[in-house]
């Protein structure tokens, strides 16, 4: 059975058609600004890869276009639509209402539509999505995988603001995690290579891309994790600028006249590694600036590697012990200098961090990069959010 995954951004939809039996993708595309002017999807099927400038007025035109790039005689992949036997949307937020993934109905969109708030950036688009797929495939079984779900077993300590109560109450300001499909994937899997059940296994997992969060993960169940209400808390990522002291918002704004809004604005978008270094949000670009004596950049690297290395220690503390760390996503797996950074002074948590290891690491793959004797392993795990949700959406439709 083929599993069409769906992530859909408020201008863009990314996809990939995953072959069950094999697990293998056997196409993916992305459409670009949907609903402004230039539009585009470039879409790998069979052969090179196409790109298709067509008009999306909406996520209806661009959901039709990829079925007609999955199903074209040059391109495609697949005869008809009824060789997608599902869809797994991606949904980035559940609130309280879901701690699994569920299967679409009326009842469920309704209460995605409701919860549209806490994410507005990119539940509505999640829907539009969703709202595309039912119009074009109305027969064809529908799951959401929540980025929220995993995180649901945090306890009250963990997830609660030491705000009053009622906020939490009335209005459901709460911490809830993101990045949650990639965090319980590398965790499950970090478990099999270490060949001990989870139930049994600490774990840390630091997702570590363009946004970053680092979980705790004890026994298979996340504990605590880093981003909270929104994915702005946490670690410093590529442009945000994670945990601030939130009195710094006021001040900001009353001293530069921006708004609350353009002073959020600021703390997603200008800040993190690009705010810091000047130089940009990509690790790569940053690294090259390091090789080139910029000192921000390098500021930037050693602030992002610190912040990090705080997290693993404090969940070390909250799970009061610690048996694996997971690097993962983008500069998680790809950067071996910040893997390098973020472990070093850390032998006092019981790792003996294995600095060759971690240079000439082989990508793509379980990688261990702790000497043999250490007590607590470190492994890089590439993560895999669509294969997640292409299983989730399996398990579901059984
Ligand atoms: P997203 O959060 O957008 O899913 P990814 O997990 O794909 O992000 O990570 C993207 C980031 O990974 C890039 O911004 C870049 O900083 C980093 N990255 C990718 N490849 C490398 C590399 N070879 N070396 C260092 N950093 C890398």
């Amino acid at each position: 059975m083929n599993i069409l995954v769906i992530n859909a951004g408020s201008s863009s939809l990314k996809y990939q058609l995953i072959d069950m039996e094999t697990e293998g993708v056997i196409a993916k595309g992305l459409c670009e600004r949907i609903g402004t002017a230039g539009s585009v999807l470039r879409h790998k099927g069979k052969g090179e890869e196409a790109v298709i400038s067509a008009p999306m007025p909406d996520h209806n035109a661009a959901i039709e276009l990829v079925l007609n790039a999955l199903t074209d005689k040059n391109h495609g992949v697949i005869q008809t639509m009824g060789d997608i036997g599902a869809v797994g949307h991606r949904v980035v937020h559940s609130a309280e209402d879901f701690d699994r993934s569920v299967l679409i109905d009326d009842r469920v969109l309704a209460v995605c539509e409701k919860n549209a708030d806490l994410a507005p950036l990119h539940v509505p688009a999640n829907i539009m999505g969703i709202r595309a797929c039912k119009k074009v495939m109305p027969r064809t079984p529908m799951a959401a995988v929540f980025d929220t779900a995993f995180h649901s077993t945090m306890p009250p300590r963990a997830f609660l603001y030491a705000i009053p109560y009622e906020a939490y109450t009335d209005l459901k300001v709460r911490r809830y995690g993101f990045h949650g499909t990639s965090h319980m994937y590398v965790a499950r899997l970090a478990a099999a290579h270490l060949n001990k059940p989870i139930e049994a296994l600490k774990i840390v997992t630091c997702h570590l891309g363009n946004g970053s969060s680092i979980t705790a993960v004890d026994g298979g169940k996340s504990v605590d994790t880093s981003m909270g209400f929104t994915p702005l808390e946490g670690v410093p990522m590529g442009t945000r600028s994670g945990d601030i002291d939130p009195a710094v918002v006021e001040y900001l704004a009353a001293k530069t006249g921006m708004t609350l809004p353009e002073t959020i604005n600021y703390l997603n978008k200008k800040s993190g590694v690009l705010g810091v270094s000047g130089v940009g949000s990509d690790f790569r670009d940053l690294s090259a600036a390091e090789k080139d004596g910029n000192i921000r950049a390098v500021l930037a690297l050693d602030l992002f590697a610190y912040r990090v290395k705080k997290y693993i220690g404090a969940y070390a503390a909250a799970m009061n012990g610690l048996d694996c760390v997971v690097f993962t996503a983008g500069v998680g797996e790809n950067d071996a200098a910040m893997r390098g950074r973020i472990m070093s002074g850390t032998d006092f948590l019981g790792i003996a961090f294995d600095a060759d290891a971690n240079r000439n690491f082989t990508r793509g793959t379980v990688f261990e990069i702790s000497q043999k004797s250490s007590r607590v392993k470190v492994l890089i795990v590439p993560t895999n959010e669509e294969l997640v949700i292409a299983r989730e959406t399996k398990s579901l439709i059984g």
